[in-house]
């Protein structure tokens, strides 16, 4: 521990680097660009890069690269070097203001949607000054946005950009209606906390499912399960702990504040908590830290493994989205205050929160959609697919008195005025105890709780910003017209409470009497992703990103066909996967325990003609039917994944594949996993979820 002060932020160019090296006016210069988004001038620039380069010679760089996340949802780099001919015939090295802030990567194999043959062949990257640059294996990585030429975005970090835009300016306008006139910047501030699988390296890769998919698509339960709940929060074992000090470390060095790790419910399952900073911040530093966490797992004899749900009947991983709103003079906007005028504007903020949660339900739940996540929602330990709100039940009482104008009994006998009454204080109560939520209050900030653990935050952060902006506006639209301020204020808040309090709900999200009250309530349950992903091209969705100008429309079409092109590669991936492991190991391990009881009958029968040797014959006419019907499934799955191949339209394809590929898959997995149990442990070649679940055991 005594090692951070030195270590943390090492490999950064960060505020104080910039300090540090930078001359005086460039220094602020280059500040006023990252604290108020002013254009940044190319000498500036120049200087930037020069020092910037100086800065990673020092520590032995040579190669730089513009470092951005396209829709593929991993990060993407190409290596440049700093060297240069000089007009000696040797070499300098050399780093210029243009090339620090644009870059043209070879954009033609990132997934665009067709963006790209429709307007612009090359995409271009442009440099996040915002995002400080660091060291990553020895070479300069420079945080950008990637764009076309036309400007429509090829990545996620553009959207994100502007819908942190779109929060701030509508956001203003709320805080200078309660005579704020000091805030200059509001920013969206995002804590992710980041659930993972630690597996056994060896183990790993005799699976190549977990190989090629990163989920089992074979497994029977084990015997012992996380009904025992013993692994949460429990002693971490001695290699992992030893992955976590390094993680840590690493992290630290790229000035990521990694902050909590602990065990999960699942055994083998883990959790890594940041400390949360600027949205945009906050995405580049998951995106690393998933990185890293593979990375470093190596070097450990393991793997990470970050999909959502890597064996069946087991605990799935998330990633939960701490969201708040800040300003610049460091007010969080979701926090009760101590004041009328500061209640009533904390009172505002939930409302807008709680409206846009509502009227957008079925786009947040579109912005964690893929075909990973959807083995979660709704599973064991995962929210549902409906989306709802937790505010705790004092919370939630507040706001019916002030619905109703009634007397608010929790603490104090209060009548809520808005505006003149003081909230009644209520305590940090047991909100964030309630997991079951999707959408939770918990105290200061909100906790969406239905993104995947391999997901970018960008998505959810992308649609909860624009949505919020969205309510906002609309809340400043009236009360910039009214001449009573309070007046006004009270009656929005009251209206919009009615409107929308059909979206609260505080009991156990994951009981089955929760489906049916939702939907008399008229929410969505949209249980998987090609029917999720629908509300990204809703007309409604459409005016609400070009509005805001978050997205144009060809950027929101394109998106929504990249995910569901997504989503039919990894099913075809993994039925073809599945195929295979079915003909290279299940069946062959079947036949050769078949082989084995035979010989042992007839060899029976030689010295004892009269021999029953009904164990043996009974065992094997069992796995003898079913490997008939698993040979069977397994062409029906075939001849399926090949038909469903040939479908041209991504959305109808995506809706086959749900409907008859998922399931034809299941049918297999069901008969595979029967057999396993029979089939004697020396002629099982696949690690079983045992191994795999309880490999990191000292
Ligand atoms: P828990 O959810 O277990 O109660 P915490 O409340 O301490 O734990 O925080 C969980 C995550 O939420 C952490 O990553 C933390 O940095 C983040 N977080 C805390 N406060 C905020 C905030 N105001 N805005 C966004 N994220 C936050
Ligand atoms: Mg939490």
């Amino acid at each position: 521990m005594n090692e951070l002060p030195d270590n943390f932020g090492s490999n950064v160019f960060n505020d104080s680097v910039m300090k540090e090296r930078l001359p005086k006016e460039t220094y602020r210069a280059l500040k006023k660009t990252i604290s108020e988004g002013t254009h940044l001038e190319l000498d500036v620039a120049n200087v930037v890069a020069n020092a910037m380069k100086d800065w990673a010679v020092s520590k032995g760089v040579t190669h730089f690269t513009h470092w951005f996340q396209p829709m593929t949802g991993i990060t993407a780099e190409k290596h440049d070097s700093f060297i240069n001919p000089d007009s000696h015939g040797g070499a300098l090295m050399e780093f210029s203001g243009k090339a620090l802030v644009r870059g043209e990567p070879d954009a033609s194999s990132f997934p665009s949607g067709g963006l790209r043959a429709t307007f612009e062949a090359r995409g271009y990257t442009a440099w996040d000054p915002t995002s400080y640059a660091f060291i990553k294996d020895g070479v300069l990585c420079i945080p950008t946005a990637f764009c076309s030429y036309s400007g429509e975005a090829l990545d996620k970090k553009t959207p994100l950009l502007r819908s942190m835009e779109a929060l701030e300016k509508q956001a203003l306008r709320i805080l200078r209606l309660f005579g704020d006139n000091t805030s200059k910047r509001v920013v969206a501030q995002v804590g992710p906390e980041q659930e993972y699988f630690l597996v056994d390296r060896e183990l790993y890769l005799k699976r190549p499912d977990l190989v090629f998919t990163g989920r089992t698509l074979l497994g029977a339960r084990p015997p012992k399960g996380q009904e025992l709940e013993d692994h949460y929060f429990g002693t971490i074992k001695k290699r992992v702990a030893d992955y976590m000090t390094d993680l840590d470390r690493e992290l630290w060095k790229l000035g990521v504040y990694a902050k909590t790790e602990h065990n999960e419910v699942a055994p083998g399952q883990h959790e890594l908590a940041p400390i949360f900073s600027t949205a945009n911040l906050a995405t580049d530093a998951n995106q690393l830290t998933m990185e890293l966490m593979k990375t470093v797992a190596a070097r450990h004899g393991l793997v990470c493994l970050l999909h959502e749900k890597p064996f069946a009947g087991v605990n799935g991983s998330g990633k939960h989205n701490n969201w708040s709103i800040c300003t610049d003079t460091g007010a969080n906007l979701l926090e009760p205050g101590a004041t009328p005028r500061e209640n009533a504007q904390f009172l505002l903020f939930l409302c807008a929160v709680i409206k846009a949660v509502d009227e957008y339900q079925e786009l947040l739940r579109a912005s964690v959609a893929t075909a990973g996540n959807d083995h979660r929602l709704g599973a064991n330990e995962a929210p549902p697919a409906i989306v709802s709100m937790f505010l705790g039940d004092e919370l939630t009482e507040i706001l019916d008195s002030i619905e109703n104008g009634t007397l608010y009994t929790g603490h104090e006998k209060t009548q809520m005025e808005i505006g003149v009454t003081v909230l009644p204080h209520f305590p940090k109560d047991t909100t964030d105890r309630n997991r079951t939520s999707p959408f939770a209050f918990t105290g200061n900030k909100f906790e969406f709780r239905m993104p995947g653990s391999t997901l970018s935050v960008a998505g959810p952060n992308i649609v909860l910003n624009t949505i919020v902006a969205e309510a906002l506006r609309q809340f400043a639209d009236v009360l910039e017209k009214e001449s009573d301020f309070n007046c006004a204020l009270d009656k929005l808040i009251r209206t919009t409470i009615k409107e929308h309090r059909r979206i609260v709900f505080n009991g156990n999200g994951y009981d089955d009497a929760w489906v049916k009250e939702a939907e008399s309530r008229g929410l969505a349950n949209l249980r998987n992703t090609p029917t999720a992903l629908r509300a990204m091209v809703e007309p409604k969705a459409i005016e609400l990103f070009t509005k805001h100008r978050v997205f144009s429309e060809a950027e929101i079409r394109s998106r929504y066909e990249i995910l569901l092109e997504n989503y039919c590669k990894t099913l075809n991936i993994e039925a073809l996967t599945m195929i295979d492991m079915v003909n290279k190991y299940v069946l062959p391990d079947v036949l050769e325990y078949e082989g084995e009881l035979a010989d042992i009958i007839s060899r029976k029968t030689a010295v004892i003609p009269d021999i029953r040797c009904d164990m043996e014959k009974s065992l094997l006419k069992r796995l003898s039917e079913l490997s008939d019907s698993a040979a069977q499934r397994l062409t029906a799955l075939e001849k399926c994944a090949a038909e469903l191949k040939r479908i041209a339209d991504p959305a109808e394809q995506a809706c086959a594949y749900r409907e008859r590929l998922f399931p034809a898959m299941a049918e297999l997995r069901a008969c595979c996993d029967e057999l396993e149990l029979i089939v004697g442990r020396k002629y099982w070649s696949l690690p079983t979820y045992a191994d795999l679940l309880y490999s990191v055991s000292e």
